[in-house]
Formats: C-alpha cells, sequence, structure tokens
C-alpha cells in the first residue's frame, strides 16, 4: 500500500502526529508499500522557519525514514524523491488551480465574493438562531454575466465547493465502520481562498489521488470533513483512497491532549532521554492493541502484529506512567557494551575518575537493572566516585527493625565480619559467606545487616544491593566507609 504522512509545517513535530505517521509507516511496511512524507504548507502565515526539518529529522531519528517524497540530503537541505512530485503543496499550485477550474466549468463550485465582514455578520446570526453554522449559499446565486463581471473587474473571491443537497454520502471508514451524511448538513467548502492557495480539502484529495494514495490515516478531528471530500473525489471522478480515522489522544482527565498539561513536541521526549523504542512502542498502544497479553513490541514486532482492525474508536489515554514503564523496559533490553558506552560521557563529564576506572562496565552494568534516563547515571554511580554523605537516620530503619542506639553496634560487627575477608579474597561470594555467617550468628535479620551496609556505603535509600556495591567498591574503600559512619 502507498501510505502517506503529510504534516503542516507550522510546528515541531506532535506527539499525535507521530502515533499517525507509525500507523501509515507500519501499513507501508506491512504490505511492502511505501510510506510517503508530503508537507501541507498551504497556510504560509502560520509556517513556521524549522519546522520541516525537525519534522523529517525526527522521523529519522526514531526510524520512520519516509520512502518518497521529502527528505533533508548529506548537507542538511530539504529536497525530494519520486515519481510523483512536487512533494511541497506550495509548488502545486497550478495543479490545484486546474482542478478548481474544471470543478467551475462543470458548475460543481462557484466563486463567492462574500467579504469576511458579511460573513461574520451571518455567522452571528446563526448562532443567535441556534443554527449550525453554514454558508448561506448567497453567491451560489448570482447570474453568469454578474460572476464574469465581478471577476473582470478584478473583485476578491474564493471558489467554494457546491454540495448536492440531496446526496446522501455513504462511507465504510476503516475504524469508524459505517458512516452517513446528508448533504444538506454539509457547508459549502472554500476550496481555492482568494490568494490562490487551495484549502486543505481541495489540496489533500488532489494529492492524494495524483499521488497514488491508497490509504489516509488521520486525526478524528477531520472526519466531520470527510463529507466533503468524498464528494470532492466523486464530482473530479476519481476513486477515494481507503479512510481510517485516528482515535483522539487524551490526558489523563479525559480532555483533548494539550501543550498546556503535558509536553507535545517528539523531540521533547527526545531530548529527555527517551528512547525511541519506549515512544515509538507507547505511541503504538495509543489506540491499538495487539489482542494478547504482550505489551512490550520492537518495530519489527508491531510490523508483524499491527494491523488496523484493532485500531479503537475511543480516545486513548496518554499515560506518562506508562510511557515511563515502557521506557525502563527498553533500558534494560539495551546491551551492556552499548549501555556502558551510551552513559560513559555523561558520568566522566562529571567524574573524571570514572573515564580511567577499570571497574567501570562492571559498575555501569550495576546500575542498567534500575535506570530510567540516561542522564540520571552519574548520580546512580556518585558514590563509586565520591565520598557519599552518610547520615544515621538513613541507617536506623524501623521497617529494617534496626533502632539508632543499635547502628554503631551493628557497623562494628559488619566491619568486623569484613575485615576478615582477604584482599585477595575479595568478591561477591566471599562477601556474601562472610555477611551470611554474621546473619546466622548473631541472629539479626537480613536487612538489619544489609541495610545499614548498603546505606553506610552509598548514601542511598535506594541503590544496587550491598553485596555488588561493596564488591565493586573493593574491600579498602568498604571498611574506609563502614568505619566513617561508626
Ligand atoms: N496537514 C494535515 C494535518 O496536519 C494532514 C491531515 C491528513 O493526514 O490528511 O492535519
Amino acid at each position: 500500500m502507498r501510505t502517506r504522512f503529510p504534516p503542516s509545517p507550522t510546528g515541531l513535530l506532535h506527539v499525535g502526529a507521530l502515533r499517525t505517521a507509525l500507523f501509515a509507516w507500519l501499513v507501508a511496511r506491512k504490505t511492502k508499500g511505501t510510506f510517503i512524507l508530503r508537507i501541507e504548507d498551504t497556510d504560509q502565515a502560520r509556517e513556521m522557519a524549522g519546522a520541516t526539518e525537525n519534522i523529517i529529522r525526527t522521523l529519522v531519528a526514531v526510524g520512520l525514514k519516509p520512502d518518497e517524497g521529502v527528505h533533508l540530503d548529506q548537507n542538511g537541505e530539504i529536497c525530494e524523491r519520486g515519481p510523483f512530485g512536487p512533494y511541497h503543496q506550495s509548488d502545486r499550485l497550478d495543479l490545484y488551480r486546474q482542478y478548481a477550474d474544471q470543478l467551475l466549468a462543470g458548475g460543481q463550485a462557484y466563486p463567492c465574493f462574500c467579504t469576511a465582514e458579511r460573513l461574520d455578520l451571518m455567522r452571528k446570526d446563526q448562532e443567535k438562531r441556534r443554527q449550525a453554522p453554514m454558508y448561506d449559499r448567497t453567491c451560489c446565486n448570482l447570474s453568469p454575466e454578474e460572476v464574469k463581471n465581478r471577476i473582470e473587474a478584478g473583485e476578491k473571491h474564493v471558489i467554494r465547493l457546491k454540495v448536492p443537497r440531496e446526496e446522501i454520502i455513504v462511507y465504510d471508514d476503516l475504524i469508524y465502520g459505517s458512516l452517513t451524511f446528508k448533504g444538506h448538513t454539509v457547508d459549502d467548502q472554500v476550496l481555492l481562498k482568494s490568494d490562490g492557495f487551495p484549502t486543505y480539502h481541495l489540496a489533500h484529495v488532489v494529492d492524494d489521488h495524483l499521488m497514488k494514495v491508497d490509504l489516509v490515516n488521520r486525526g478524528e478531528e477531520w472526519l466531520s470533513s470527510l463529507p466533503k471530500h468524498l464528494i470532492l473525489f466523486k464530482f473530479l471522478g476519481w476513486t477515494p483512497p481507503q479512510y481510517a480515522h485516528m482515535p483522539l489522544i487524551l490526558n489523563p482527565d479525559r480532555t483533548k491532549l494539550s501543550k498546556r498539561k503535558n509536553s507535545v513536541a517528539v523531540t521533547d521526549y527526545l531530548a529527555k532521554g527517551y528512547l525511541p523504542e519506549a515512544l515509538l512502542n507507547f505511541l503504538a498502544l495509543l489506540g491499538w492493541n495487539p489482542g494478547t497479553e504482550q505489551e512490550l513490541f520492537s518495530l519489527n514486532e508491531l510490523i508483524e502484529a499491527f494491523s488496523l482492525e484493532r485500531v479503537q474508536k475511543a480516545g486513548a489515554v496518554f499515560d506518562l506512567q506508562k510511557l515511563d514503564w515502557l521506557q525502563g523496559q527498553w533500558m534494560r533490553k539495551i546491551p551492556p557494551q552499548e549501555f556502558v558506552s551510551r552513559i560513559k560521557p555523561l558520568v566522566v563529564e562529571k567524574f573524571p575518575a570514572a573515564g580511567t576506572d577499570p571497574k567501570f562496565l562492571e559498575r555501569a552494568s550495576l546500575i542498567q537493572e534500575r535506570i530510567t534516563f540516561f542522564p540520571e547515571a552519574p548520580d546512580m554511580l556518585s558514590y563509586f566516585y565520591e565520598i557519599p554523605n552518610v547520615s544515621l537516620d538513613l541507617i536506623a530503619n524501623p521497617k529494617q527493625k534496626i533502632a539508632r542506639e543499635d547502628v554503631p553496634k551493628i557497623l562494628a560487627m559488619i566491619h568486623e565480619a569484613l575485615s576478615g575477608v582477604s584482599d585477595a579474597d575479595w568478591s561477591q561470594t566471599a562477601i556474601t559467606t562472610a555477611l551470611e555467617s554474621l546473619i546466622a550468628s548473631s541472629g539479626m535479620k537480613k536487612g538489619q545487616i544489609l541495610w545499614p551496609l548498603r546505606a553506610a556505603l552509598t548514601g542511598r535509600e535506594y541503590s544496587p544491593g550491598a553485596y555488588e556495591v561493596a564488591t565493586l567498591l573493593g574491600k579498602e574503600e568498604t571498611i574506609r566507609r563502614l568505619a566513617a559512619v561508626a
């Protein structure tokens, strides 16, 4: 299938748009088809400098590289490839004009000279009467001579679609199912603006037809405009593509996902350290489910499992906790060597000694099970490179049944037990044996020994286990830290 992603370059790539792009990309991959990137830059007032580059870079960064259409060359310049260009709508104005003229000639569209002021009054009046806002067709009834004269006099005008009022439009949306629209409820949509630029409605119909697009999956906000698009396809004598309207993405309070409540730019998530794998996995599950218990999906697994039939209509909640959970899962899946090479520069920047640390790999591997974002690594490994601040309040822990007054005694016992392990024997097994026999002989609980040891070595409530930390800290430093607190 030929699928497409046609963003308007009015801002940074939005997470909702990335989900739409992902679904289009998945269908293209699954069907061994083509994923097209088209830039819908017909609203030049809202255009943002750098938006197209951001969109392309972000798609490439997460692994959804377009096969056809707009891309960046080696120098980072925007360029195009593919047999159905141009792929920027602003370079296709003649085409839209040509089809608008064809509709005019067929009596399927008409010029409208109404001013913004008049349309505004009309709308207010409709509001007062509690009528749906809709163009009142004043200009549809002008005589051909009047139209001719006004155009020749250079009067500003737009071109509107002449919706057949009696028409019943029936369509089977791939997600919303069977839909019926009545012609008299459909507005005579502006197709071409007075500046010669098309609206989305005309432009995407022309482009999707000429670019031989098979599937249009787009935000559900376009659902109500679908009848206009179907009428256009009919008037132009073309078969429409398959439409699939994507469910809304909601904040946890079920309002529409908005900038005010959540970050919406994909770049923000990548900059925070979310892995593309986690982000795409998360977005795939926004509205789609595999019908099984599986939650972790690589892109390849998604290609295998994805189908539009399993996309729901109901809005999907953007649950950041779920995203963080997936992020953690994907962090664990990184091969250890790669994990270490990703965090090393960050740790070295904060602790230069880490740069020549022969134990770096082992120390770094300890945190892979717990970390959520790469930038947390320096802090999570800090106690290997600086003496931690250890408070007695941390060591005394009611949950572990450790009373404050017992702390010196417990630390002294640990100190003694570990001093008995020789330098040459210092290993996780030897440390474990020594401490287990201490636990047995003292009659204390495991936590009453392991918690104080871990707290004394790391100064933290959460860290890898006491045995691992002591092993990788080395005997001398472990003994020194125990003595320092006691
Ligand atoms: N430019 C439109 C948008 O960004 C595209 C919608 C579509 O996929 O057709 O919403």
